[in-house]
């Protein structure tokens, strides 16, 4: 049902209010199966995704390893994406694209804005499938300036996979997980120098598959128990200070590109006003990313599928 209005705050603002039994926010794999499978079960399904297409972080990652758990093949992201798309685009879910959701209250209600002005949605029941966001370099005690030519793995990949940038030449990596390990191959085959990766523990992070199509393949140079605790270089980073933890000895690697690849952090931020002593509301639940990182993007999909079926079955 939905209803236009002006918008309190700005007169010039139209503020349309929606209601739904299940709102789901975020259209990636995981949020994307959730409102599937509600509304396959019969229940009133609405989907907010600030992108203007579903798929989350599908659509950046142009490589293989998706979907061999799901359907049984090697699909690229962006296969994978399309695949689920199809399913919940004919889903019967409602898809409102370019919607980010600003706010949730206790009163049930969410807000969100779009292009087109300000939604007030009344829900029964929200599944948050927010994705995950990257751990900055301002999260370690690195010293020096603040120099152009940093970037988080993720950040990367957009800007090189969908913006198609150039963002540097000389490459050295911070943090061994898979998406630093896919971006230390996706530099190799753009033809850049991949001067090194270092991870602060004894071995590599990431799944056997990577390390071996990703490092081992591309000969990365790996630093083992090491770290970067100094940038140089302004306006544009010219290098590393690479720390060696068990000997102690400290080098400079030049670089005009560093990649932090630190580790990724469920994102509530929309729950999180929410939370009291007794944990977050029994209307409000997570799937995704936004609830454990998954490293294997079927896992994501199954888990917000098994929840949207649960939940219909409460409306
Ligand atoms: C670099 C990388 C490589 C990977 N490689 C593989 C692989 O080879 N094989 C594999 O199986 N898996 C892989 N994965 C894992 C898999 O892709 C993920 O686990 C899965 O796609 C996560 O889906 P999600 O729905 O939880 O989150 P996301 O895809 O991040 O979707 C979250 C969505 O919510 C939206 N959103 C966030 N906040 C709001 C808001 N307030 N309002 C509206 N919308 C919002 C976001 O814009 C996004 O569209 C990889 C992941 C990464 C990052």
């Amino acid at each position: 049902m939905a209803k236009e209005e002006l918008d309190p705050i700005s007169t010039k603002t139209p503020l349309l209010r929606l209601q739904t039994g299940l709102l789901v926010v975020g259209a990636g794999a995981a949020g994307m199966a959730a409102a599937a499978s509600a509304a396959a079960e019969g229940a009133s399904v609405l989907l907010a995704d600030d992108r203007p297409v579903p798929g989350g972080i599908l659509s950046q990652c142009i490589h293989h390893g998706f979907g061999l758990g799901r359907y049984g093949r090697d699909m690229t992201g962006p296969e994978y994406r399309d695949a689920e798309s199809a399913v919940f685009l004919r889903s019967g879910a409602a898809y409102l694209p370019q919607t980010r959701v600003l706010a949730l209250r206790p009163d049930r209600t969410a807000l969100a804005v779009s292009p087109d002005g300000l939604r007030e949605i009344s829900l029964e029941h929200c599944i948050l499938a927010t994705g995950c966001r990257e751990r900055p370099l301002g999260s370690l005690p690195v010293a020096g300036p603040r120099p152009e030519g940093v970037y988080t793995a993720g950040e990367a990949q957009e800007l090189i996979n969908l913006g198609h940038y150039d963002i540097g030449d000389t490459v050295f990596i911070l943090g061994s997980g898979d998406i630093g390990q896919i971006m230390a191959r996706r530099f190799c085959l753009l033809g850049k120098t991949v001067a090194g990766m270092a991870e602060i523990r004894g071995e590599l992070g990431g799944i056997l598959r990577n390390r071996v199509e990703c490092v081992e393949a591309f000969h990365i140079p790996v630093f083992l128990r090491s770290t970067v605790t100094a940038v140089h270089g302004f306006p544009r980073l010219s290098g590393v200070t690479l720390q060696h933890l068990d000997s102690g000895q400290q080098e400079t690697i030049p670089c005009d590109t560093l990649i932090t690849a630190l580790g990724l952090i469920p994102d509530r931020s929309l729950a999180e006003p929410l939370r009291t002593t007794g944990g977050y509301p029994d209307w409000l639940h997570f799937c995704g990313n936004a609830d454990t990182v998954h490293s294997i993007v079927d896992s994501a999909s199954a888990q917000g599928a098994a929840l949207g079926k649960r939940l219909a079955g409460l409306l």
